[in-house]
């Protein structure tokens, strides 16, 4: 591994690329072969990097990819990203020309929205999705005679031009719901009379893409399911195939000492040695997205399971060891190590909060090691960006 080192740190996330083509692949067996999938990396790609993420995808059957910010669609294409890219959130007007320019799908999502747009597409044709507010309430189109409008303007434009139509669902992933129902009629209803057979036509996140197939025009939005999460924990019972986790967490203790009974540890002196007790250090702290609230929490060390002791500093914590062991010990906060596992999951858990949040919180300062058939393919290294190698 060291030749091929570019972070001089003892903390990295591993992102397993086999398991997001698994995840991908899956997902289009699912759809019966035939379908869309667009690969949602916004959010470098919910922390786990979104260049090599998105080539993962695409080459396991992804047809296109999408993304919140026009920032994040220039990063793609600056990386050298090829295929179309949508924009899934509101765009502001003045960023049309830009968006024609790096060849950018945006979201319409209101008539005025397309006013203002042609009004700022001075050169090309802006390619767009019109966006349909079912129910989530938070961007797009709610009445028919708005979209009609809206239609026939994009028509009657030289510099606009329609590619596809879709909404969002906000409780696919609730399984007792008939939310999502009422999210399917509307969208019908909306979409009536609707027959431009270019238009993709997409409703589906990875809950609905899991849940409905037959129901969701043979496209999903793949998100969570392509990291292997689960879109919620009732759905991990009814999953319609397995999924496989990508990201993992790791660093190594890099001093070990003894505590004799009665000693203290970390800011406060919280912590109090209840015995002579073996105390390992992590170079790990919330800076990085390891957050405070995770005192207490587990991690691997040695293959077995060891608490975090006192307070969790900004670029540090401390664990409490078994038995003495060397510096250098790899220790494993997300992922397996031996035995054992920690889900990610069992962090959101933790951290009172959904499995999407924990990647996505993963700071710039943690590098991403990229790995394919259990090798390292690539790092990336955001912090000192020069020095990354590749070797891909
Ligand atoms: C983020 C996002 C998705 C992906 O959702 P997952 O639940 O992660 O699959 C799909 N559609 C839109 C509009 C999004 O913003």
């Amino acid at each position: 591994m060291n030749e091929n080192v570019s972070f001089y740190r003892d903390t990295w996330a591993e992102i397993n690329l086999d398991a997001i083509e698994y995840n991908v692949k899956s997902m289009v067996e699912h759809l019966g072969g035939e379908g869309t999938v667009i690969a949602v990396v916004k959010a470098n790609a919910y922390g786990h990097g979104d260049y090599e993420v998105a080539c993962a995808a695409l080459e396991a059957g992804a047809d296109m990819l999408a993304v919140a910010f026009v920032d994040e669609a220039i990063s793609l294409r600056e990386k050298g990203m090829k295929v179309p890219i949508l924009v899934l959130g509101a765009s502001r007007p003045e960023d049309v020309q830009v968006s024609i320019d790096y060849d950018i799908t945006l979201t319409a999502i209101s008539l005025e929205w397309v006013k203002k747009a042609e009004q700022f597409a001075k050169e090309g044709v802006l390619q767009f999705h019109i966006k349909l507010d079912t129910g989530m309430g938070r961007l797009g189109i709610t009445e028919k005679e708005e979209l009609d409008e809206l239609i026939q303007f994009a028509a009657d434009s030289s510099s606009l031009s329609v590619r596809g139509i879709f909404t969002h669902f906000a409780a696919a992933d609730e399984l007792e719901s008939d939310y999502t129902d009422c999210q399917f009629a509307a969208f019908k209803k909306l979409l009536g009379g609707i027959s431009n057979k270019e238009w993709l036509i997409h409703c589906a996140n990875s809950a609905a893409g899991l849940r409905f197939k037959d129901r969701i025009f043979n496209t999903v939005r793949l998100g969570i399911a392509m990291y292997g999460l689960s879109p919620s924990k009732e759905m991990n019972k009814e999953l319609p195939y397995s999924l496989q986790e990508a990201l993992s967490l790791h660093t190594k203790i890099v001093h070990v000492k003894k505590l004799p009974k009665g000693g203290k540890v970390s800011y406060g002196a919280t912590y109090t040695a209840q015995e002579d007790e073996w105390i390992g250090t992590l170079p790990v702290g919330y800076a990085d997205g390891w957050l405070r609230q995770l005192k207490e929490s587990e991690v691997i060390a040695g293959g077995k399971r060891v608490q975090i002791i006192g307070r969790i500093c900004m670029d540090q914590c401390m664990i409490r060891l078994p038995e003495k062991m060397p510096e250098g010990t790899k220790v494993t906060l997300i992922g397996r190590q031996a035995e054992e596992y920690i889900p990610i999951d069992e962090i959101a858990d933790r951290l009172e909060t959904i499995n999407y949040e924990i990647p996505c919180i993963l700071s710039a300062r943690v590098p991403r090691m990229f790995l394919r058939n259990k090798s390292i393919m690539e790092v990336r290294n955001p912090i000192i960006q020069s020095h990354s190698a590749s070797k891909g």
